[in-house]
């Protein structure tokens, strides 16, 4: 089973460059965020829990973001394997990433791809994004608080990764396609 996660800051085109790579090599895209905001748009107990904290910018506990992947990757289904978008954002949850597989059996995951783009070109894609989707925690504020919260719990979890030797980054502050095509590169030497 292949585990590939997609890293990168808010705007970064994670979500975009997720169902381009999950399509070409049947993997399964699993966005926390997304599941969230179906959890958001059920008004589910944990839809409720979630709201507020999404719409601060802040993040989820690591035991409720781990138990959620950890569900979606038992139900899963015959998938040759998974693409995690947005997860781990903790140095924390990549710990549990990784004692989890290790309990499956699995040999880990094969790599943190990580998308690298200039504070102000993801600020600009995001507030764009704001006023196409109309996303509630694309607000200016919302967004300080979630670049935030990526300087000081997320970044580290790219150094977790280098320090094993499995973290491979693109830069992207390019066109879709180019960044993709980088992307496809180094999953075809390490898959
Ligand atoms: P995203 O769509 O990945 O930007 O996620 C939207 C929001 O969902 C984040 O700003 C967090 O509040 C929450 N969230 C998503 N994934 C995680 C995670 N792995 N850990 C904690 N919170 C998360």
């Amino acid at each position: 089973m292949l585990y590939l996660a997609l890293f990168g800051p808010p705007g970064a085109g994670k979500g975009t460059q997720a169902k381009k790579i999950a399509e070409k090599y049947r993997l399964f895209h699993l966005s926390t965020g997304d599941i969230l905001r179906a959890e958001i748009g059920n008004a589910s107990t944990l839809g409720l829990l979630a709201s507020g904290i999404i719409n601060r910018g802040e993040l989820l506990s690591d035991e409720v973001v781990m138990a959620l992947v950890e569900h979606a990757i038992e139900t899963g289904g015959d998938v040759p394997g998974y693409l995690l978008d947005g997860f781990p954002r903790t140095v924390q949850q990549a710990e549990m990433l990784d004692a989890y597989l290790q309990k499956s059996g699995e040999r880990g995951l094969a790599g943190l791809l990580s998308i690298e783009v200039d504070k102000e070109e993801v600020t600009r894609r995001m507030l764009k994004r704001a006023s196409l989707e109309g996303r509630v925690d694309d607000t200016e504020e919302v967004i300080r608080n979630r670049f935030a919260e990526y300087e000081m719990k997320t970044l580290p979890v790219e150094n977790y990764y280098r320090e094993r030797g499995k973290c491979f980054a693109v830069n992207g502050n390019r066109a879709v396609e180019e960044v993709f095509q980088s992307l496809v590169s180094i999953i075809d030497t390490i898959r």
